[in-house]
């Protein structure tokens, strides 16, 4: 399967490029009180280290807005504030921050939102539009009975008009749903009419588990068929936990190679080590690589090589000695009891080896859509590529 990414606008948030030809990048959000200012810097300095590449947080009230600016200090990726109701917080985060989110339906009247306009327009960042069922604005709920992806485009799109008509692009979009049919037909529906980038997402999705399956089906349908531009796997979990999700669904369709890729054998009769136990301590021991390669644990011995053939390096077990293959080749036999540390020492004398030849990760923006087909929604969408309104750009000043 090839996927054909849709062609957006580009917008830049701190050093992150968003549509056009840039990767898809992973976002999150602190859980933390904003306000406390070392708390939430431990649970950035954890995102950043797992690979976070956009960070946002709440900003609820005036002491949060005054925050910002320590918070940011200590940051290396751009920091995104999260505001809703208080047109006021937008205005005092745009001073420090490089993206402002705000939710159209819940900001209040128009002349708010135009002061924000111009708040992130004279800092020269972008805005993100960010609708959601749980908050659509009462007319729409009158016109459409209740949220629907119909009501979620129609508000998204009517926000984005109004940006336009006064001149304002620089902007990305999510329309939120915690109902993945939903969410997905929203975004479709929208993507169809525009096309500045979008931010996507299954809001509230659930627990780890439960949400990672809820946003695996709803990102992954929607990236598979080239929408979305940045993602953030909503999770009632460590946000760290968002991360990984967010990364694992990208390299599962091949639209990011980072990092660690465990391939890990379900077990069966035959199983020889601990596979389970084996293919969790790889993941947490070698989270911190970010060099893009497949190590495999596998049961046995029988199967094991042949099925790790597509790994560049792994483990299967055999009778009370395991061994160590590469690219589907045995390269020695090693006691069980020390298959473990050998594949960690091995993996990282790798990942340092292709890091200096400088083959680290490489976004994968291919993708001619090979088999000619696109994607159908349950609202009968073809997906396809939209029109842009021409219309004034504000001078960007930063
Ligand atoms: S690799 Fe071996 S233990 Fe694992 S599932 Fe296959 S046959 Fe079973």
């Amino acid at each position: 399967m090839y996927i054909t990414r849709r062609k957006t606008r580009q917008i830049q948030v701190g050093n992150v490029k968003i549509g056009g030809d840039a990767p898809v990048s992973v976002q999150s959000m602190t859980t933390t009180d904003t306000r406390d200012v070392n708390a939430t810097m431990e649970q950035i300095r954890r995102l950043e280290e797992a690979g976070c590449e956009l960070i946002r947080v709440a900003v609820p009230d005036m002491e949060a807005a005054t925050a910002l600016p320590k918070i940011k200090a200590q940051m290396t990726v751009p920091l995104i504030a999260d505001i809703h109701f208080d047109h006021r917080l937008a205005l005092k985060a745009a001073e420090v921050v490089d993206c402002v989110r705000i939710n159209p339906g819940n900001i209040g009247a128009w002349w708010k939102v135009t002061e924000v306009i111009k708040a992130v327009n004279d800092h020269g960042i972008p805005l993100r539009v960010g609708v959601n069922g749980g908050s659509l604005e009462r007319p729409l709920l009158e016109k459409y009975g209740y949220p629907t992806a119909e009501a979620l485009s129609e508000s998204a799109l009517n926000a984005v008009r109004a940006l336009e008509d006064v001149g304002f692009t620089n902007m990305k979009v999510s329309l939120k749903a915690s109902d993945v049919h939903m969410a997905v037909d929203a975004y479709y529906l929208f993507s169809q009419q525009s096309n500045y980038p979008l931010h996507i997402g299954i809001t509230e999705a659930g627990t780890a588990m439960t949400g990672a399956v809820k946003s695996a089906i709803g990102l992954g349908w929607l990236l598979s068929s080239g929408v979305g531009d940045t993602l953030r796997v909503s999770l009632a979990a460590d946000p760290v936990e968002e991360v990984k999700v967010g990364f694992e669904i990208l390299k599962s369709l091949e639209l990011r190679h980072r990092g660690i890729n465990v391939i890990a054998c379900p077990t069966c009769g035959r199983v020889e080590i601990d596979v389970v136990r084996m293919a969790n301590e790889l993941e947490k021991r070698l989270g911190h690589i970010k060099t893009p390669l497949n190590v495999s644990v596998l049961g046995c011995v029988v199967n094991g090589i042949g099925e790790g053939k597509e790994a560049d390096i792994g483990i299967a077990g055999g009778e009370g000695v395991g061994i160590l293959f590469k690219k589907g080749k045995l390269v020695r036999k090693v006691p069980i009891a020390e298959l473990m540390e050998c594949l960690i020492e091995e993996v990282e004398q790798m990942a340092k080896e292709k890091e200096a030849g400088g083959s680290g990760e490489t976004p994968v923006e291919h993708h001619a859509n090979g088999n000619g087909r696109s994607h159908q929604s349950s609202l009968g969408l073809e997906h396809a590529p939209s029109t842009i309104r021409e219309i004034p750009v504000l001078p960007n000043k930063r």
